[in-house]
């Protein structure tokens, strides 16, 4: 395995370099609490040379007609798809995530390439033509130019692939900051993938956000800064951009409603909690974190989803096939997690199953429902991020929606429903980027991913965020004849 590592580089104007500082940052294995890797201890210094590699490549990349670029981005997608058990066995180390997990996140990774490349060469816009006497408007699609990404731990990889895909089918070129806790898989793909671009389109520098993060966020040739991430990283980051008003994108927290009314099929709607609020051990931004259910079947939908938590198995991946929730990331994060289902426990909810941690080593945590949730308390209202879902009880729709929508986040929510009217006047309520109904968190590379609040604004995925990546160019000829 460690063979398999990548070398512990910065990855710039297309070679492997050694950092700036010669400092090194420890990533850890969550399963054993072992270190795994050294990353390179980023410092401003790194993000400038790499910002200078970046905008040198810019305009020859952005001339590249759209099926070159296309060409490109599916030669990506062949190579991570040829290394996909590499990069899944990679990603499951460093992050601790079972095999399934990481296989998906790796399969994603392949199609957001295949979508961008497809969607790059098939773009709309509004027609061109004379909209006033005489004048021939055009409206053209340009780059922005230098994109600054700051990715996350969840899914390493994949939330780089939803960034680097439209970044470069749009003709930008980009400085990628890992999280310091998952630097590996990025590492890795930049290192597979290097002989597919011209040098400079693609540059990864690895370290901490309020360094590294902090600089491509204040960098004046840095056009565009694209974060996914907390709250407080993204506002730390929208900040910096304002002073130069350079564009933000930002996916940042979530707490997704799960409202389930009383004609729902519950047993359908536990089963898919069982995917929607564990998956990833609950680090997920979409996970169905917080259900609201009708009082009157309130005791019928805990017994379904307890039954369905109770199968789930927990371990390190590399326990076998069958482990379907790891550890969470990280000691900090385990410890913040903790902290929340003990206070929880503390001002009166009950714990239907789980509630604590499980024995170590690794930072392993028990699948929890927790029950006798008293309304407003701040693990209804906050982000756990962890394998915890909450049940609270309304009595009628008005309530249901006031309290889902009363916090800070919109990314996701969901409806649970057998009435078609409710189905509907429910999901337009309720205030969030993205509302399944009898569903949860099921993505496409077609469809948008974003939300609203505090969740942040910009879209992943789908042909808005190749529109988020680029801007549009008016040109008007005047066309009359002066003869
Ligand atoms: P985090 O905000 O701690 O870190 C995210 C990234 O931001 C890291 O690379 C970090 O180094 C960097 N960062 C931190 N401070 C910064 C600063 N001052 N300037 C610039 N960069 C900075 O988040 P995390 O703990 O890695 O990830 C979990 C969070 O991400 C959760 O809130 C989750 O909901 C969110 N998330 C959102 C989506 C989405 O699509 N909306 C997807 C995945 C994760």
């Amino acid at each position: 395995m460690t063979a398999s590592f990548p070398p512990g580089r910065h990855f710039v104007d297309g070679a492997l370099v050694a950092p700036a500082s010669g400092r090194g940052i420890d990533v850890v294995d969550p399963c054993s609490e072992e270190v795994l890797f050294q990353a390179p201890n980023g410092t401003a210094a790194d993000v400038d040379r790499a910002v200078s590699a970046a905008s040198a490549a810019q305009s020859a990349w952005a001339r590249r007609v759209p099926k070159d670029r296309s060409d490109v981005l599916h030669a990506i997608a062949d190579r991570v798809a040829e290394h996909a058990e590499l990069l899944a066995t990679l990603e499951a180390a460093n992050t601790g995530k079972p095999f399934e997990v990481a296989r998906d996140d790796v399969a994603g990774t392949v199609d957001s390439f295949r979508f961008m490349a497809g969607a790059v060469r098939a773009s709309t816009s509004m027609a061109a033509g004379d909209y006033v006497d005489e004048h021939l408007s055009v409206i053209q699609r340009e780059p922005l130019g230098v994109i600054g990404v700051v990715t996350p731990w969840n899914y390493p990889l994949m939330m780089a692939a939803w960034k680097i895909a439209p970044i470069l089918a749009a003709g930008n070129t980009l400085v990628l900051k890992p999280s310091e806790h998952t630097p590996i898989t990025t590492l890795k793909f930049a290192e597979l993938v290097a002989d597919l671009l011209p040098a400079g389109v693609v540059n990864i520098v690895t370290g901490y956000g309020d360094v590294v993060g902090d600089r491509l966020s204040r960098h004046p040739d840095v056009q565009m800064v694209a974060l996914t991430g907390s709250v407080g990283s993204g506002r730390a980051v929208a900040r910096n951009a304002a002073e130069d008003l350079k564009r933000v994108h930002l996916e940042l927290g979530g707490k997704a409603p799960v409202v389930v009314c009383a004609d729902a099929d519950l047993a359908a709607a536990a089963s898919a909690l069982r995917t929607a609020g564990y998956w990833n051990s609950g680090q997920e931004c979409g996970a169905g974190c917080r259900v609201l259910v009708h009082e009157s079947v309130a005791d019928q939908l805990v017994e379904h989803l307890v039954g369905e938590v109770s199968t789930l198995t927990v371990g390190d991946p590399r326990a076998g096939s069958d482990v379907e929730l790891g550890p969470v990331v990280s000691k900090a994060h385990y410890d913040r997690v903790l902290g929340y289902l003990h206070r929880a426990q503390q001002d009166g909810a009950r714990a239907a199953i789980g509630g604590d941690a499980l024995d170590g080593p690794g930072y392993f945590i028990a699948p929890t429902v927790l029950v006798d949730v008293p309304a407003d308390a701040e693990i209804t209202r906050e982000e756990v991020f962890g394998p915890v879902v909450t049940v609270e009880t309304f009595t009628d729709e008005d309530e249901a929606i006031r309290r889902a929508n009363a916090v800070p986040y919109g990314l996701a929510a969901s409806v649970w429903t057998d009435d078609a009217r409710r189905s509907h006047t429910l999901a337009a309520r309720l205030d969030a980027g993205t509302v399944w109904v009898n569903s949860h968190l099921v993505l496409a590379s077609e469809l948008p991913w974003g939300g609203f609040k505090g969740s942040g604004y910009g879209r992943d995925l789908s042909l808005y965020a190749l529109d988020d990546y680029s801007r549009t160019k008016h040109i008007m000829h005047n066309h009359q004849n002066r003869s």
